[in-house]
């Protein structure tokens, strides 16, 4: 099988969310099940000094947009067996402080930049010596594909042209644009209208892609139902209804070469459920550089995140300062809206010593904060599949969540089965139910003997990229098959 990802974001060249962890890790363990994958991405700024394995190609992609003719050359590396990542480089387009925008403000020209990205997977989809069976799309910036795909079939242009499927890996960014920029697709306006491209008047790239993707699928299968519905499908769940028996949930999984509690070069510790003492060490060694009471009788909560609203900073914020009166400690790394930054900076002002706060993104930090915890709050209001919850169950830190999409699906609570639970669940989106959340994890961390069988059981889950790798291939198949 022949499978063409084309994504706005992998890692590691290019991150600002679990997206770009699940493209990588879908093209590296794709290839290694065989199949022969490429992977389209754009050359954004400090890619090319970053891996010297990158090199330029005599590819150039030229196609229109709008009334020009605009050029991409396209860069290559071997990243793995069986992948080949082609990066698009486009100097105005792509080499750029950002990624989709700077200092909070999304760049003006998002909807031609990945219109652009759009047009080169169409083109070299139809160039590659391999041809690709399936164009399997990422979220809004590469949603336009299927309708491009079917504008040149109709025309005539495009001859035994690929399946396609749309992941969405988050419903709430859509790539709502003015109308008039539908002339940079060069589509005729008749794809514009109420079944079409069209939403409230404006131009709505994901919605493209929901509705001429030949299939869907979502990164749970909770997603998937949720989406559905009026609460969770920002407006595109009509659409989205439309085409229910084509759309299915698939847990994202972890990388677990990556995401390890032995040989971990950001841990000075190793661990493992049989022994966990490089953990405590771990938390000692992060209490002490974090200026925290060092203390293995303190519970210690973390997060790190996007500090947007749908991760429910405030509410948690909330819950912590009624948590805080109580003997724990919290530590937050993460970075984002400036008034949710404010928030939990305040927190730690009311709480000096007892609540780090650091704003900024960093891996390394990210893997100490998992390794040290106690426990791991994650009170999204909504999550498509949250990659978090996961890195905490493998790194034995007990996830409290919202019982939402895949944190729902991923995490068991001693209330559906005692005997498998990994973390603790919370219904209601308020402050009131994290904080009982947070006074069952005290509770909890109150009975060593249990807290110790929580993660045991919590390390010995397996959501490797392999099964996950293998249920895609499934649904890839299927997709083959269909007529
Ligand atoms: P989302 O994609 O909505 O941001 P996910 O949980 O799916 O949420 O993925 C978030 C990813 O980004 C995880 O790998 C997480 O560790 C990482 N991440 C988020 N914020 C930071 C940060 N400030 N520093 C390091 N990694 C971060």
């Amino acid at each position: 099988m022949k499978v063409l990802i084309g994504t706005s974001e992998i890692a590691p060249y290019s991150k600002t969310g679990g997206l770009a962890d699940m493209t990588a890790a879908l093209g590296k363990y794709l290839g290694a099940a065989g199949v022969r994958v490429g992977v389209v991405t754009p050359l954004y700024s400090g890619i090319l000094e970053r891996d010297v394995a990158i090199h330029s190609t005599e590819r150039l992609m030229k196609v229109q947009l709008g009334s020009g003719i605009e050029e991409g050359r396209i860069y290559e590396c071997e990243a793995s067996d069986n992948l080949t990542i082609y990066f698009v480089d486009h100097q105005h387009f792509y080499r750029r402080g950002g990624i989709y925008g700077e200092a909070d403000m999304s760049y003006p020209d998002n909807a031609q930049r990945f219109l652009f990205l759009s047009k080169v997977i169409l083109e070299l989809s139809r160039q590659l010596p391999w041809r690709p069976d399936l164009v399997h799309l990422h979220d809004w910036q590469v949603a336009m594909f299927p309708v491009l795909l079917q504008n040149e079939r109709q025309a005539g242009r495009y001859l035994l042209p690929p399946k396609t499927l749309l992941t969405i890996h988050n419903l709430a960014f859509q790539g709502i644009f003015s109308p008039d920029l539908l002339r940079w697709a060069n589509l005729p306006w008749t794809y514009f209208h109420f079944q079409g491209l069209e939403y409230y008047g404006q131009l709505n790239f994901l919605k493209a892609g929901i509705v001429y993707a030949d299939y869907l699928n979502t990164v749970s299968p909770s997603y998937a139902d949720e989406i559905l519905t009026r609460d969770h499908g920002c407006g595109l769940e009509g659409a989205l209804n439309e085409r229910s028996e084509r759309l299915i949930g698939i847990l994202n999984g972890v990388d677990y070469a990556e995401w390890k509690t032995t040989d971990n070069p950001y841990l000075e510790y190793s661990f493992s459920p049989g022994k966990l003492s490089g953990k405590a060490k771990e938390k000692q060694r992060l209490q002490r550089d974090l200026g925290l009471e060092v203390d293995p009788q303190i519970p210690l909560f973390g997060n790190i995140s996007r500090l947007v609203e749908q991760k429910g900073i405030a509410l948690m914020a909330e819950a912590l300062r009624q948590g805080l009166l109580h003997s724990m400690q919290f530590v937050l790394l993460g970075s984002g809206e400036k008034d949710l930054e404010a928030v939990v900076v305040d927190l730690a002002e009311s709480f000096p010593g007892r609540v780090h706060i650091r704003i900024g993104y960093d891996v390394a930090w990210s893997h100490r904060i998992e390794a040290a915890c106690d426990f791991y709050l994650m009170p999204s209001l909504y999550e498509p599949c949250g990659l978090n919850q996961l890195y905490s169950m493998r790194y034995g830190t007990i996830p409290i969540v919202h019982a939402v999409g895949g944190l729902s699906d991923s995490v068991i609570d001693e209330t559906q089965d005692a005997d498998r639970a990994t973390g603790i669940k919370f219904e209601e989106f308020t402050s009131a139910a994290v904080l009982e959340g947070i006074f069952r994890a005290l509770e909890l961390f109150g009975d060593a003997d249990r807290l110790q069988a929580y993660r045991r059981r919590a390390m010995a889950v397996d959501y490797s990229w392999s099964a996950v790798a293998q249920s895609y291939l499934d649904y890839y198949r299927r997709i083959l098959e269909a007529r």
